[in-house]
């Protein structure tokens, strides 16, 4: 690692607008869905773990500043499950954050993550990924705003009540009237929607219905690798038009279908940028999500290797600190506040 580089991130407010860490942290999670999320709820986030990949030790190693936590639905939809677990994540989460508070401070808006860098503190946002957790009722969605969520995906991969995810894609269908009430809620709150997870026409409808930018928490580039969970080229000139930002994601299959790297991931940043320019593309991890991770970002301590590889592809100092968390921040400070 160059000490240029390493300067530069450190200089840097960086942002990562997604990782599952919370699942790991819930045992109710953990308990039910097995092997992939190794329970470290006895471990807790303010010690170093060989498991996974997000902890606050490795963040402040990381240099990142800001992270955004899912509370997840994952497979778990059944009423009154997705809710339960909703609130079990986010008591862990405000539970982490009080154990840990010299380190790590809760945040709810954009003065909040300047003044928690400040002092030094891990910034950290909630976010919700599948609205299934709200389990139709507006008054839900109302309700995790004040427990500190800033940022909802309507759907995780399957089809809800609001609209249908990219396993789901088969009908193409758009957003139910209750996924369209749920959007006009999220940008009244002033919350920002996601739309990571959810299938094209669901997108579109998204695009159309939100009066704020939205983002895509942690979605790549379908053109450089053609997963769905990919945006296609004009998903993201549509974004980028309303002001959107996408997260770009280190699971190895929506990064290179064999060669999975910090480089082949930068390849996404190159063609976002081409395509639009350098305000609509940032960090987005999924980080404890992932069964793997790309070669040079095998977990939350690699971080800098972004910000080396795009300072070798020639990015200027004010481009590398956009990508790194200064899109997101805008992102926050329009819609949140
Ligand atoms: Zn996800």
């Amino acid at each position: 690692m160059s000490s240029n580089a390493l300067d530069l991130h450190r200089r840097s407010i960086v942002v990562d607008t997604h990782c599952d860490t919370l699942k790991c942290l819930t045992q109710e999670f953990t308990r039910t869905k097995g092997s992939m999320w190794k329970d470290r709820s006895s471990v807790g986030m303010g010690v170093r773990s060989e498991l996974g990949h997000v902890d606050i030790p490795r963040l402040r190693d990381g240099g990142v500043d800001c992270q955004v936590f899912a509370v997840s639905s994952a497979r778990d939809r059944t009423p009154p499950h997705a809710l339960r677990t909703a609130l079990d994540m986010i008591d862990v989460f405000h539970g982490e954050c009080e154990r840990n508070s010299d380190a790590i401070r809760p945040v709810t808006c954009h003065d909040d993550i300047v003044e928690a860098v400040g002092e030094g503190k891990v910034a950290a946002m909630l976010s919700i990924e599948g609205a299934d957790v709200i389990e139709g009722r507006l008054s839900m969605l109302r309700v995790f705003h004040r427990l500190g969520v800033r940022m909802v995906g309507l759907v995780h991969s399957l089809r809800n009540l609001l609209a249908d995810g990219v396993s789901d894609a088969r009908t193409g269908g758009g957003l139910s009237e209750l996924g369209v009430k749920v959007v006009e809620e999220l940008d009244r709150l002033g919350v920002i929607v996601d739309v990571s997870h959810i299938n094209d026409a669901g997108f579109w409808d998204v695009n159309d219905i939100s009066r704020n930018p939205v983002i895509a928490s942690h979605s790549n580039s379908r053109a450089i690798c053609g997963h769905p969970r990919n945006m296609t080229d004009d998903m993201i000139v549509a974004l980028a038009d309303g002001g959107g930002v996408m997260g770009m994601n280190f699971a190895p299959s929506f990064v290179h279908p064999t060669a999975p790297t910090v480089e082949t991931l930068v390849n996404h940043v190159d063609h976002i940028v081409d395509l639009v320019d350098s305000d609509h593309v940032g960090l987005g991890s999924d980080f404890d999500g992932i069964r793997s991770t790309p070669v040079g970002l095998e977990d939350v301590t690699k971080m800098p290797g972004i910000t080396e590889e795009l300072l070798r592809r020639g990015y200027g100092e004010d481009d590398v600190k956009k990508i790194l968390g200064g899109n997101h921040l805008r992102l926050i400070k329009r819609v949140v506040g």
